[in-house]
């Protein structure tokens, strides 16, 4: 299975759109979240090399204008009726957006298979700035074990974790990769997360968007040639 990195902070090349959001893209087909803005994804879409009509699905972690800023540009341009996997604790505001736009609303509390291999967990409640926020993560698994995808973590890294694990007890977690919502934890709580990671059997990460430039240091250090430094433009192999 392939992860391509459509949007991120980061990119391989300058002619990519950098900037605050996350988008990844899974074998071809299924899209996590959407970054800013609709402009920059479409434009990273083609630069990439990615046919729209590919993507069969789209799934948003939680409903952040990082996360949900090109949805609206991308159901303009995608063949209609094409599924958007949301949570139930999403607005109503966002749930009508995406209708309007094309899209066909699903909603999922509980963890299900999207396409073959590829799995949602459903809503995880999380708190952010002291208002409670819902957030999915996406699900893969392959010869090599189960990898997640986290749009913000707001739950908390180690608790969408701990779901994946619960569906996937005997499983080797392989990579995972995302917004870890770090930026504002100190050194020790960062520490004891790596610390987890590693008990955990975690064999690679990927810590990229609100994990923060002082916790994908501490990773880094920690993973070693095991730490993936994600970039726009660059397709990783699960
Ligand atoms: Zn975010
Ligand atoms: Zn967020």
């Amino acid at each position: 299975m392939e992860i391509k990195v459509i949007f991120d902070k980061a990119a391989v090349t300058k002619q990519i759109y950098i900037g605050w959001g996350l988008s990844f893209l899974v074998d071809n087909r299924v899209l996590f979240d959407t970054g800013e803005k609709g402009g920059w994804l479409l434009g990273n879409i083609k630069l990439i090399g990615i046919n729209l009509n590919d993507i069969e699905s789209i799934v948003i972690s939680h409903d952040h204008w990082d996360h949900t800023g090109g949805l609206q540009s991308l159901l303009q341009q995608r063949k209609k009726d094409i599924p958007v996997y949301i949570c139930p604790g999403f607005s109503q505001e966002t749930r009508e957006k995406i209708a309007s736009y094309g899209g066909k609303p699903f909603e999922t509390r509980k963890f299900r298979e999207i396409a073959k291999g590829i799995y949602i967990t459903g809503e995880i409640s999380g708190i952010y700035k002291g208002k409670p926020i819902a957030e999915q993560a996406l699900v893969l698994k392959t010869v090599n074990g189960v990898s997640v995808i986290t749009g913000c973590a707001h739950p908390g890294i180690l608790k969408i974790l701990e779901v994946v694990k619960e569906h996937f007890k005997t499983e080797k977690l392989f990579v995972v990769m995302g917004g870890f919502h770090l930026l504002e934890e100190d050194k020790r709580v960062i520490d004891l997360i790596v610390r987890e990671s590693k008990i955990m059997g975690i064999e690679k990460v990927a810590p990229t968007h609100c994990s923060g430039e002082k916790a994908e240091d501490i990773f880094a250090q920690a993973y070693g040639k095991d730490f993936i430094k994600v970039r726009a433009g660059q397709s990783i192999e699960i």
